[in-house]
This record gives C-alpha cells, sequence and structure tokens, in this order.
C-alpha cells in the first residue's frame, strides 16, 4: 500500500510529494510545523497542538492555508489512507512560494503539507532503562515558544548528542539553567520529591505533553514547581526525564557522564510515564 502526503490540497504517494524550490520555508525557514502523537488511530492531545500551530501561524502572521475543521478533515483521512494505528501526523505551514526576497511576498499563498510517521511505542529500551543526555550552550534564538521550522541549533545539538552516544541534548542559557532538550521539555524530581520543570516564557517551546503532564500531577497530587533549574540541580536530583508528544515521558539516568537518580529510572517518572500511557490509550482524561 503506498504511503500519502498531502500537499496544497492533494494526496500524493509520498515519493512523489513536492514543493517548488522557492518555497519560503526552503528559502528562509519561513515556516511552522507540529507533530500530533496518534495512539490505536486516534491524535491525541489534537486540540492543543492545533492551539499551538494557529499561535504559531498569528506569531509570524501566516494565514491558516485552510480552515481548522479542514485540517482536521485531512489529518483523518490521511490516518486512513496511511492505515496508520500508532504514530505521528506532521503538519508543515510555510508562508508559501515567491521570488526570494527576504521581506514577506504581497501575494504568496501559504503552503500546507501534512505527512504520517508510523512508530511503535510500547517496549521500547528507554523507557525501562532510561537514556544519557548531554549538555549544550543554547544557541536559538529568543522566540523559542514559535514553533518554527527553523531548527538548526536543534540539529547540531542532537548530532553532538550522537556521536556522544546520547539519546538527547539538553540546552543551558547564559545563566547555567536548563532551557529544554532539543525536541523535548526537560524535568527533575528534587531530593524531597517535588516535580520541577521550567516556567513558561519565549525560552521554550510550551509542550503539549508538558501541559498534560502538568494536568495529571495536578489531578495526582504531585507537587510541582515551574521554574528555571542548573545542570548542577539536575544532576543531584533525584530523578530527570524529558517529555514530547514521541518520547512520552522518558527517563534521564545519566547527564554529561554524571548518574542521575542512581542510574536507573525513578519511582515518580515510571508512575508519570504509566498514567500518561494510560491518558493516550484513551483510559483516562487529564484536565
Ligand atoms: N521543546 C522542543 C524544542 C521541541 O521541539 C518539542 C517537540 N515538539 C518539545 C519541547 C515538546 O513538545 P511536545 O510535548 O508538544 O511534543
Amino acid at each position: 500500500m503506498p504511503r500519502y502526503a498531502y500537499v496544497n490540497g492533494r494526496y500524493l504517494p509520498h515519493g512523489q510529494a513536492a514543493v517548488h524550490i522557492e518555497d519560503r520555508g526552503y528559502q528562509f525557514a519561513d515556516g511552522v510545523y507540529e507533530v500530533v502523537p496518534v495512539a490505536g488511530g486516534r491524535a491525541v492531545d489534537e486540540i492543543p497542538h492545533l492551539d499551538r500551530l494557529e499561535r504559531s501561524l498569528a506569531e509570524l502572521r501566516i494565514a491558516m492555508p485552510i480552515s481548522r475543521r479542514a485540517l482536521e478533515l485531512v489529518s483523518r483521512e490521511l490516518l486512513r489512507r496511511n492505515d496508520l494505528r500508532d504514530g505521528l501526523i506532521y503538519i508543515q505551514i510555510t508562508r508559501g512560494v515567491a521570488p526570494r526576497n527576504h521581506a514577506f511576498p504581497a501575494h504568496a499563498r501559504p503552503a500546507l503539507v501534512m505527512t504520517t510517521k508510523r512508530m511503535g511505542f510500547a517496549g521500547q529500551s528507554k523507557f525501562k532503562d532510561g537514556v544519557a543526555v548531554i549538555t549544550v550552550p543554547d544557541l536559538r534564538w529568543a522566540r523559542r515558544d514559535i514553533k518554527t521550522i527553523n531548527l538548526l541549533p536543534n540539529c547540531l545539538a542532537k548530532q553532538a548528542a550522537a556521536e556522544a552516544g546520547a539519546y538527547e541534548a539538553l540546552q543551558v542559557d547564559d545563566e547555567g539553567n536548563v532551557t529544554e532538550g532539543t525536541s523535548s521539555n526537560a524535568w527533575i524530581v528534587t531530593r524531597d520529591g517535588k516535580l520541577v520543570t521550567r516556567h513558561l516564557s519565549n525560552d521554550i517551546l510550551h509542550g503539549v505533553t508538558r501541559r498534560t503532564i502538568l494536568a495529571i500531577a495536578t489531578e495526582e497530587g504531585v507537587a510541582f514547581e515551574e521554574r528555571p533549574f542548573t545542570v548542577e540541580e539536575a544532576l543531584g536530583a533525584r530523578e530527570a526525564f524529558v517529555t514530547s508528544a514521541t518520547s512520552f515521558v522518558t527517563p534521564v539516568v545519566e547527564i554529561d557522564g554524571g548518574r542521575v537518580g542512581g542510574g536507573k529510572p525513578g519511582p515518580l517518572t515510571r508512575r508519570l510515564l504509566a498514567w500518561y500511557r494510560d491518558y493516550v490509550a484513551g483510559l483516562r482524561d487529564s484536565a
């Protein structure tokens, strides 16, 4: 069965899906994206993901190319055509095709591309054994709250992690505080059992998984604080983990070669992963 991509109103076999060389996404990274996890054939947290997409577009003054309802229908149709049960929907919107010129074109139509990717979320060893991460200086721009396709610093950092045999790189600001991972939000559990993740601002992406985990923590009576933390505090923490639409709650057991929490996924991390899995499977509500 061919895998389909949606490109500006058409469902095309993935291998034939293409955009013009003067698409501003290609020329300037002038666009935004979203990754919506899919579990059991159902989009997870679709509403907050599409809310964030609309917010990213508004911040860059790019119009929604089709209505939100139409976007939801295209998602369903792509899931159906690609027979996708577990994985993700990738949505990318750029300012469109125009002769190369930095200022906005007067008449470009925003371009929409959607694809799906199959992924199995069960039984991955990272959940059982945890992962190693490294730390790198955060080299990104000042609007990390916008989910733009300009991901070069993230790519460089993830490559550094890969070369170090690590799963993720935690980015660190000029004050020595962790901002977030290259494609995840960062969390620790303090010595007195409090969950800590950085507060929302322009310094980090407002993770949808982060939001859901905080809602679950509230429901379960787990105390949390939204504030910055340093690499040193993370190294001395009881537990650490990262969250994202595709890494769920991934335990971190090593930072820059130093062991965290005795080198094993901690109990609160494991509980949060179990609760989140139930949520994704539709077995519990969060907010
Ligand atoms: N931070 C960054 C930089 C990311 O790219 C992602 C992944 N989209 C996240 C955090 C986690 O966000 P979410 O939980 O919405 O996937």
